[in-house]
């Protein structure tokens, strides 16, 4: 295969005679040259070539290179007399792979808005701001997979269509092959492929939670669905998130692992995705960089959710939602709380059992349970978790309280009847964490393809 751009301007290797495939980002003649931008998204920054007019083709086609089109270029690498660049190539032969013609070429040399760029699904990750993008959420899904394989984790792979909803929130997309025709059915009648509702997950956990209690540390990085009708710049319909489920740990135990993930994956960025961060250090979010490094270099503030809505209470600020111990945080009141009153990440645990899901492990108090959630200056929530009740009646009085069929969750119940043990775990949404990382300030920007009501063009 061919050097890509980010390797040969590594190397800087002067005088190799090189062959390298990109796109034109710009073409600009002069003095009886053409200078081309060339990008093929291995990086941020272009390699210039130069094309002289004695190549063969120089008139025919180099003249006419416009910003999209495809090329590939033979040529040998020089030191660059030019200022922001080490090396160039001296073009010895330019061969156009594909033309784009700049009459309807949609992305010209202006900068575009993001909702714009949405709408061309397909031709966005050729902005440098996409593209950027698509690199930190590479380099972000790979630095996940290496924290956990440190760690002795095993990636277990939770199914996309499930039968049971495991926020009970009731926010499923329907599975199922009969179209508008099962309506008659109550949605479970014979047109049901699975013989009875099936909806697309919505987190992995309790399958994820089959698996701690047989291998102990487990995680599942997957697509999740969520039928939400929530037009917000934090929410999508397809998101992906990172589970991890362990057994024989604790609250704290689970904090800490939280806590060290998300320590460990700014920094890998801040390490491998240095020159994409100073684009969004300069064009998106300003001092970001110096914000992430701050995360890394300090522990995350923890309070309990009592703490958290007398911090409110005594707040001198109106809050659009009234506080009172019992409610939901809202963004606003998360967002005073970490980005006001504390200033960096901070870990909310012991919610009121009321507003959490059925498997939250019930505290002493019979009222909390033992849940945290870690906030984000910027974003709000960006990891939920808990750790889990692992004592058969307490659960069972819960889902009963929350109005589930303890015969469907038999095979969750089946865990606390064999061998049951302490376990915990969280969700951390993979595209609030690519916004927190980039500063992208909606969420559609850092997900490929994008899904959100009304939305899901290619
Ligand atoms: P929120 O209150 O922000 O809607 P949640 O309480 O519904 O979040 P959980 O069910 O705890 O979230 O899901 C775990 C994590 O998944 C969240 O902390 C968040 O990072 C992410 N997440 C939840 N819903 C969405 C969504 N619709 N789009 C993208 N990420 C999401
Ligand atoms: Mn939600």
């Amino acid at each position: 295969m061919q050097q890509q751009i980010c390797t040969i301007l590594n190397r800087a290797d002067v005088g190799a005679e090189l062959v390298v495939s990109g796109w034109v980002r710009t073409r600009r003649d002069s003095g009886g040259f053409s200078f081309l931008e060339l990008t093929d998204g291995s990086c941020l920054t272009g390699l210039q070539i130069i094309a002289d007019q004695e190549l063969a083709n120089y008139v025919t086609e180099i003249k006419k290179l416009t910003t999209g089109c495809s090329v590939e270029i033979s040529g040998q690498l020089q030191d660059s007399p030019a200022k922001g660049q080490a090396v160039e190539l001296v073009a010895s032969a330019v061969r156009v792979l594909g033309w784009a013609d700049p009459e309807t070429y949609p992305l010209q040399k202006k900068r575009h808005s993001f909702e714009f760029l949405r709408n061309l699904s397909h031709l966005r990750p050729r902005t440098n701001a996409l593209a950027a993008v698509a690199r930190v959420r590479g380099r972000l899904a790979l630095a996940v997979n290496h924290f956990f394989a440190e760690r002795g984790f095993i990636q277990v792979h939770t199914p996309i269509i499930t039968t049971s909803d495991c926020e009970g929130a009731g926010e499923m997309f329907q599975v199922t092959t009969a179209g508008g025709q099962s309506d008659q059915s109550d949605g479970q009648g014979q047109h049901e492929f699975f013989g009875r509702r099936a909806g697309l997950t919505v987190s992995g956990q309790l399958q994820a939670e089959v698996y701690a209690q047989a291998l102990g540390r487990v995680y599942t990085f997957g697509p999740t669905f969520r039928a939400e009708n929530s037009n917000t710049s934090r929410h999508l319909a397809e998101f992906w998130m990172i589970e991890p489920e362990m057994a024989f740990c604790d609250l704290a135990c689970n904090m800490a692992l939280a806590e060290d993930l998300l320590r460990y994956l700014l920094a890998d960025v801040l390490e491998h995705c240095g020159p994409d961060l100073q684009m969004f250090d300069r064009f998106i979010d300003k001092g970001l960089i110096a914000r992430l490094q701050q995360v890394v270099d300090q522990d995350f503030a923890r309070i309990t959710y009592t703490e958290a809505v007398d911090q409110l209470l005594a707040a001198d600020r109106l809050f659009e939602f009234p506080v009172s111990w019992g409610i939901d945080l809202q963004s606003e009141h998360e967002r005073y709380l970490c980005e006001d009153v504390y200033g960096r990440p901070l870990i909310v645990t012991n919610y009121p059992a009321a507003i959490k899901p059925f498997y939250m492990r019930m505290n002493e108090d019979g009222r909390t349970v033992a849940a945290m959630d870690i906030l984000v200056p910027g974003i709000g929530e960006i990891v939920g978790g808990s750790q889990r009740e692992e004592r058969l009646e307490p659960l069972l009085a819960r889902m009963e309280e929350a109005g589930l069929d303890s015969e469907e969750y038999g095979w969750y119940l089946d865990l606390r009847r064999y061998g049951t043990a302490p376990h915990a775990g969280f969700g951390l949404g993979f595209e609030r964490l690519v916004q927190y990382v980039t500063g992208m300030q909606n969420i559609r920007e850092v997900i490929p393809f994008p899904r959100t009501p009304g939305f899901a063009p290619c």
